[in-house]
């Protein structure tokens, strides 16, 4: 039997989350490294219509759990539809998506099963010699980067951070298999009864998704310097986001925040104004595909990780630029 790499799917609504397709990306490669098999495991109603692309993205096989109780989410039914197939099936490793379920269900699992579970992964890679799997995750309140193992029990279960690693290019042409498994879920196993549910109509943007994104630190001196940030991205079709010393100062929402304790970004392009570009931060988006930096301070550790750096006054550079997107569109 081939050692399986799991990655529990997580879909809402019946859309995948872009985060179970990164972690297919980076289980192919885990599963290669062991010679194993990447299992994608899909549990929802109705959900069948999303094999294929878990497959073009990586999965040697899919496991889909369809049943009517696990619709919307509830930690109950999903721990025990997870705890099921891995008692039959006794995955390697299991991967879960840090999003707010992922975050409540990995805990839940890895007790149930009796294992460890390293949360909020970063980087993942296997031990050459112990093929046992190296969970790179923030310690000490970030001060420290710790890899950690699960060498005598499994399964090894991480749950790892949205936008960390990229989403493998689909390959169309990939053939999977794809398994229904059945579980006894009954309504009398969920003790939480799911009365309504009201999507808040306030504008929830995930900055882990966007594409451009003008990020505003500790230079740009107030909340409405932010407006000028957003004209900038507005004019850009981006968004904005901020370092944590403007969240700290309440410029911008802490959902907003790029960095270590905040959000992992890897836009095609990342404008920094203002930001000196401390460690924290560019653990946050130094993966961005084209990073340009505005800053007073041509020494600014920023400078040396972008690909182009402006030195200046933001207040005058971003103006400008604004005025030079805009004549160049017309
Ligand atoms: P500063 O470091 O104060 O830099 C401001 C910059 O603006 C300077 O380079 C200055 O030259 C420039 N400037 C000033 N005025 C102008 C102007 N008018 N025009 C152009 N440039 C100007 N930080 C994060 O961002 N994200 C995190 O997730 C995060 N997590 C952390 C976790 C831990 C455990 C710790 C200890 C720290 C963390 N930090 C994080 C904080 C981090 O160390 C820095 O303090 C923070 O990133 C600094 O924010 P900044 O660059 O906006 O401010």
């Amino acid at each position: 039997m081939k050692k399986g790499v799991f990655v529990i799917a997580e879909q809402r609504d019946g859309n995948l989350q872009k985060v179970s397709l990164e972690l297919l990306g980076k289980a192919r490669e885990i599963a290669d490294k062991l010679d194993g098999e990447v299992v994608a495991v899909l549990l929802g109603y109705e959900v069948d219509k999303l094999t294929d692309t878990l497959i073009h993205h990586g999965a040697d096989r899919v496991i889909l759990i369809d049943n009517i109780n696990l619709k919307h989410y509830t930690t109950d039914a999903y721990t025990k539809a997870i705890c099921e197939v891995a008692k039959k099936m006794n995955p390697e490793i299991i991967f879960i998506g840090a999003t707010y379920i992922g975050r409540d269900l990995g805990p839940r699992v890895a007790a149930r099963l009796k294992t460890g579970l390293t949360a909020d992964c970063t980087g993942l890679d296997v031990d050459e010699e112990t093929k046992n799997l190296l969970m790179t995750r923030p310690a000490f309140g970030g001060n420290i980067m710790a890899t950690i193992e699960c060498p005598n029990h499994r399964p090894q279960m991480s749950t790892v951070r949205p936008g960390v690693f990229s989403v493998p290019c689909a390959d169309y042409e990939r053939r999977g298999e794809v398994e229904r498994f059945d579980v006894s879920i009954k309504e009398e196993d969920i003790k939480v009864k799911i009365e309504e549910i009201v999507k808040s109509m306030k504008e929830k943007i995930d900055i882990t998704e966007a594409d451009i994104i003008v990020s505003g630190g500790r230079g740009v001196g107030s909340k409405e310097g932010f407006t000028l940030l957003k004209e900038l991205a507005d004019t850009l079709g981006g968004i904005v986001a901020g370092s944590r010393a403007a969240v700290d100062s309440g410029w911008i929402e802490k959902d907003r925040q790029v960095g270590q304790t905040g959000k992992t970004v890897r836009p095609k392009l990342y404008i920094a104004c203002g930001i000196s570009g401390a460690i924290q931060h560019l653990a946050g988006m130094q993966e961005s595909e084209y990073i340009v930096a505005i800053n007073k301070d041509s020494d600014a550790p920023i400078m040396a990780v972008a690909d182009l750096a402006i030195v200046g006054d933001l207040y005058k550079v971003v103006p400008e630029l604004i005025k030079e997107i805009k004549a160049y569109r017309q």
